[in-house]
């Protein structure tokens, strides 16, 4: 059965041009062989391309609102911190992603795909020889390593509502996600069931939800394939998105 609230990539979405070009690491895992072992088949950590690409994207949005807040974390981004125990540098993404949630006015996240799960900010360890006082093409060449390693999953969403939903604790609308999805870079398609056509507020609440938890797979297609070409980056959208009603999406259309 096919979702009838499929997220497809949009070509007239707002996303920025990209920059020109990303950093791009070998792959640690084929170590720029780009085969995956003895068996000759494409490296499964870099498709083949024997590099990866050193950029993370991390967006959020707010369900109730609309907005979408986004990051680009590449060497240089996230000033590194020690770890706990001394031992190591990381990249800790936990403040940043708490910045992107007060700007698009969140007061708490959930991760879509598992949103009764705490959510976790990624933390990099970066590589032994990472240090401060390290030249600055060192230093970034480092973390490019770190940030690279995760680019099997490249760009994290998590949702979030405002700290006091107007109307109070109402479901998200449709017109929330496809906000949402346009400001992402993707539009929604409703499959030839008008939303008008939803009559069950059930009905309607449980479309927008999975729609929601379906945008964090959607966004991989618009990831391009070559590392060397950067994720494009949604601009963020902090403006307060008037939401239709979930009553006025669930009521019959009228024609006279
Ligand atoms: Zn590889």
């Amino acid at each position: 059965m096919t979702d009838p609230y499929a997220a497809v990539p949009h070509p007239a979405a707002p996303v920025p041009a990209p920059p020109a070009a990303a950093v791009v690491v070998d792959c640690g895992e084929c170590r720029g062989t780009a085969a995956s072992g003895a068996d000759g088949r494409p490296c499964g950590h870099c498709d083949g391309f024997s590099r990866r690409r050193a950029q993370l994207v991390l967006s959020v949005a707010n369900v109730d609102t609309g907005a979408v807040a986004s990051a680009s974390v590449v060497p240089g981004t996230v000033t590194p911190t020690p770890t706990g125990c001394g031992d190591f540098w990381c990249l800790d993404l936990a403040g940043l992603l708490g910045e992107l949630a007060a700007a698009a006015g969140i007061a708490q996240l959930y991760d879509p795909q598992a949103p009764d799960d705490p959510v976790l900010a990624p933390w990099l360890q970066l590589p032994t020889p990472w240090r401060p006082d390290l030249p600055a093409n060192h230093r970034y060449a480092l973390e490019a390593q770190a940030i690279a390693a995760e680019s099997i999953d490249p760009w994290r969403l998590w949702l979030g509502r405002t700290p006091a939903p107007p109307g109070g604790t109402h479901p998200p609308s449709p017109a929330t996600v496809i906000a949402v999805a346009l400001r992402l870079g993707l539009t929604v398609t409703v499959g030839g069931i008008e939303l008008g056509g939803l009559r069950s507020a059930a009905t309607v609440e449980r479309a927008v939800a999975d729609c929601f938890g379906s945008l964090p797979d959607a966004l991989g297609d618009l990831i391009p394939a070559d590392p060397g070409t950067p994720i494009p980056v949604p601009a963020t959208s902090p403006l307060l998105f008037v939401t239709n009603r979930l009553d006025d999406a669930a009521e019959p259309a009228h024609h006279d």
